[in-house]
Formats: structure tokens, sequence, C-alpha cells
């Protein structure tokens, strides 16, 4: 079955020194493990199609259908806050673009797809476990509601990929609005090539943010809507209690997507100082950092934007501050309006603050489950009572519930509205790690999919209760806690 794939290919007419042109590297046996049939949908592409053998061979870097202009784009990147002047796609390849049935272009890229001028060291491949890590965390996340890129497909390879063992290896198709990093501002800005910095912002604006094309000075529009777009995307993975782990300038996509999912990973108990990846060795990208690291990096891409932001250095200068400067505010009226909605709060009153944050204190003294004590929260509108076992500190809470609840008596709406806010907006299913982990080992060690597919179905409907799955939401157990997880890379 030929497979139609109507791709139109805007980053691969940009210059050539955006990119490295190349094809996928072909793997030994291609077996579609998993096909995401509903983003196929979206994206105007017939599932059946792609679970053909020439879909299967496209999905795997046999192939290059009809239409695609295989590309590795050139990105640098701050990696743990050292410069890295040449990053670039390692082991993906840009298959191109295609415009979706909701008119959004979206890039189809493989990733695990085989070296590149840009691998240094690396052998280009993916290996299975972190693949269907990024598959189920990206689509969690997609159903959560936070702007992420997707996963199309999974495919394993039938050849090993070697890290610190022998691992079975798979290519991803990942999905993304764009794959437009940061880092890739950074690469042109480093060998002070500003006319690159200019059609590469030129072609962000026309692809993320083209009403800041008729602004003013539209690169400082530009760089104003990514600050708001990063400021949102941050303060939402603080509500889920999602830790995205490598926080890199080449990780920090400039349409405001969650991008690479490696370490990354959603707390238990709530600690803001949470750190999970095993490369995070001083807490950089811990839970409670991702704001002012967010911040950090968009003060890099502001870096890379001065020569378009003023007629001269000092006027640009003061145009990034002051843009830089709304970083905050943006992101603690987004973190407070979203948290006023966790306790149930649809208006807002002098005071709200300190009660959401009265709430977290009581999750960090008594190291409660954030998801569970969120979810649990609608309970104690009729019975404070139920709630108390939670935390440690039983009086402490009363106290607080009390003054919820007197709060609450406030809302235009009643209990029953107030209910309602918090169960759209406290999950109950998010990618444990304990979950994860099982998932992905019997994937890999058993080739048993069904965990996997169990999991993925759970995460699709975050939000709907179902007391059959109770063992999807409960917190680990002692000896299922996850302490640590890795890139894989
Ligand atoms: P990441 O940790 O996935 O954000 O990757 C950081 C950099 O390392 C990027 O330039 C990747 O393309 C590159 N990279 C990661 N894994 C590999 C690999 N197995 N082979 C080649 N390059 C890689
Ligand atoms: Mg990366």
């Amino acid at each position: 079955m030929t497979i139609r794939i109507p791709f139109d290919n805007s980053y691969a007419r940009l210059p050539d020194r955006f990119y490295a042109r190349l094809e996928p590297k072909p793997i030994a046996a291609p077996r579609l493990v998993r096909l995401n049939t509903a983003l196929a949908g979206q994206l105007g592409i017939d599932p059946e199609e792609l679970a053909s053998p020439d879909g299967v061979a496209m999905l795997a870097g046999n192939a290059v259908p009809p239409g695609a202009e295989p590309i590795a784009q050139a990105y640098a990147g701050h990696q743990f806050g050292h410069f890295v002047p040449q990053l670039g796609d390692g082991r993906a390849c840009l298959l191109g673009e295609v415009t979706g049935r909701d008119g959004i272009r979206r890039d189809i890229q493989l990733k695990g797809s085989g070296t590149t001028p840009f691998s240094r060291a690396g052998d280009g491949r993916a290996a299975l476990g972190p693949v269907l890590r990024e598959y189920l965390i990206s689509e969690a996340m997609a159903a959560l509601g936070v702007p992420t890129t997707r996963t199309l497909a999974a495919v394993t390879t039938g050849e090993p990929v070697w890290r610190e063992t022998r691992l079975p290896g798979a290519v991803l198709t990942r999905v993304a609005t764009s794959h437009i990093r940061v880092g890739t501002f950074q690469y042109f800005a480093a060998r002070g090539d500003t006319e690159a910095v200019r059609l590469l912002a030129d072609h962000a604006i026309a692809r993320h943010y083209p009403e800041a094309a008729g602004a003013d000075n539209p690169y400082r529009a530009f760089l104003d809507a990514i600050i708001g777009a990063q400021a949102g995307l941050v303060a939402r993975w603080l509500l889920i209690g999602f830790i995205h782990g490598v926080m890199n300038t080449d990780n920090c996509a400039v349409s405001g997507e969650t991008i690479d999912y490696g370490p990354c990973a959603f707390m238990d108990e709530y600690d803001p100082a949470t750190v999970f990846s095993s490369i995070d060795r001083g807490g950089r990208y811990a839970y409670g950092n991702q704001p002012r690291i967010a911040q950090w990096n968009l003060a890099r891409l502001a870096e890379t934007l001065l020569p378009l932001l003023g007629v001269d250095e000092v006027s640009a200068m003061a145009a990034a501050q002051e843009s830089l400067a709304a970083f905050a505010p943006i992101f603690q009226t987004a973190y407070l309006s979203g948290l006023r909605r966790k306790i149930g709060l649809a208006a807002e009153r002098e005071g709200d603050d300190a009660l959401t944050q009265g709430f977290l204190a009581l999750l960090a003294a008594g190291k409660v489950d954030f998801t569970l004590a969120f979810r649990a929260l609608p309970g104690a509108i009729e019975d404070a009572a139920a709630l108390r076992p939670l935390f440690a500190d039983g009086e402490a809470f009363d106290a607080w519930a009390g003054r919820w609840r007197s709060r609450l008596a406030e809302e235009p709406g009643g209990p029953g509205t107030a209910s309602a806010v918090m169960r759209a907006a406290n999950p109950a299913f998010i990618p444990r790690n304990h979950l994860v982990e099982a998932a992905l080992a019997a994937a890999t060690e058993q080739s048993d999919f069904a965990p996997f597919e169990a999991l993925l179905g759970v995460l699709s409907r975050p939000y709907q209760d179902d007391p059959a799955l109770a063992a999807f939401a409960r917190g680990p157990l002692e000896q299922e806690r996850v302490l640590q997880t890795f890139c894989g890379t």
C-alpha cells in the first residue's frame, strides 16, 4: 500500500546551513509495536496505510516516502549550564511537515533512525525502553492538557543497542508543531550568523506566533510570545507534579511544547526539591527550580535575538530585560490560578494564595502524595475528616480545612461547582514511575506489551474515575518506589 502523506517541508526550504540532508539508516527487522491511530487521524494520515508494510518501512526509516525530505537539524545548547556550540539531531531525522485536519503544521520526525553528521560518538539509535517511556509520558501529557510533542508510532528494530548492557532497539516517530529549540537560535548566534537568526525567527513567527509579524517590533513580540508560552507551560508542569529532568536549552522548544522525554518523572509525595534524574546531581532541574530554569533558558534565547531587538545595543538590552522581567508575573498568575482551581476556587479573592500555599505546606510537611491529596479533596467538602488521615498533623489539617470550607462557601456556584472544578484540575491518573518502570520492564525483558497497553489506555483518560482502576491511581508501595530515572540515550 503506497503511503500518501501530503508533505510540505518549510524547514527544508531554509538555507543549507540549517541542517544536513541525509537518509535514515535502515534497520534489520522492523516490527510496529504501537501506532497512535487517533493522532494519525488528526494529522490526516490513514492509519491503515501507516500499518501497512510501506507505512512500517517509513516508520522504521527503511524507506523514505514520496514528498519527504529527510534532514537532521543543526542546534547548539547549554547542557547543565555549559554551552556546547554544536549538538544537532544526532539520532533523529525530520522526514517533513504535514498540515493536519486542524490546519496546524507539524513535523514528523524519526528518533533512533541512525547516525547523522551530528552524532559525535553516539550510535544514532534508541533503546526500546526509553522509546516506550516517551510514548507513554508524551501521550499522558497530551491527555492531561499540557502542550507537548506527541508520539505517532514505535517500531522495534530487531537489532540490539549497547548501553551499559545489550538492549532491544527501537525507533520512535515524534510529532511536534516544530523542533525549533532555544538551542537552534544559539547555534547561529554563536557563529555570529545574524542573518540566520533572523531567518529562523521569521520562520518560527510564521509557524507559531503569526500575530507577532504585525507588531511594531516583530522580534520583540516573538520573544514575548515565547516567554508567555514557556511561563504557562512550566506552570502546568508544576500543577501536575511533572519534573522534566533535563531542561537544557536544546530541550526547550520555542513553540511552548514540552519536548524531550528523557529522565522525566512525576513526583509522588510533594517536595519541591524532588529530583529523579540520575545525571542531575546538583538538583539544577529539581521540581521547584523549573520556573527559574525556564527563565534562565529564555534569557539565553533573548541574547541570541539582541541584534534584532533594538536599533542599538543599549535599547536592545533594555527591551530584552523588560521582556524577561515579565516571565515571573506571567508564571505566578498562571500557577496561582491553577492552584486555586486545584482547591476548587473558580472566583478570585484576597487570601486565596495563602490558602493554596497552606495546603502545599501541609503536603510537604506530611510527605503526602500530591496527586492523591488533590484528587481526594472534593470528598472533604462534605466531610473534612475523610482526608485527615493523609496528614501527619491532623490538627493543622483541620485548621486549614476550616478556612478552606468557609472560603468555598463564598464561591458563587456552591459546593457542586467547586467539586467539578477540582475534578477537572486534579487528575486521578498520572504516569506513576513504578507503573511506567513495570510496563517497560515487561515489554523489554519479556516482550509483553500488555502492561504498556493497559497503562497507555488508563493515561488517555486521566480525569475519569474508575474504581476498577484503583491499582493505577494509588501511589507506590515501599518496595515499588522508584528513586532514580535515566535518560537512556
Ligand atoms: P538528549 O539528551 O536526547 O537531549 O540529546 C542531547 C544530544 O545528544 C543531542 O544532540 C542528541 O542528538 C545527541 N544524542 C543523544 N543520544 C544519541 C545517540 N544515541 N547517538 C547520537 N547522538 C545522540
Ligand atoms: Mg534533546
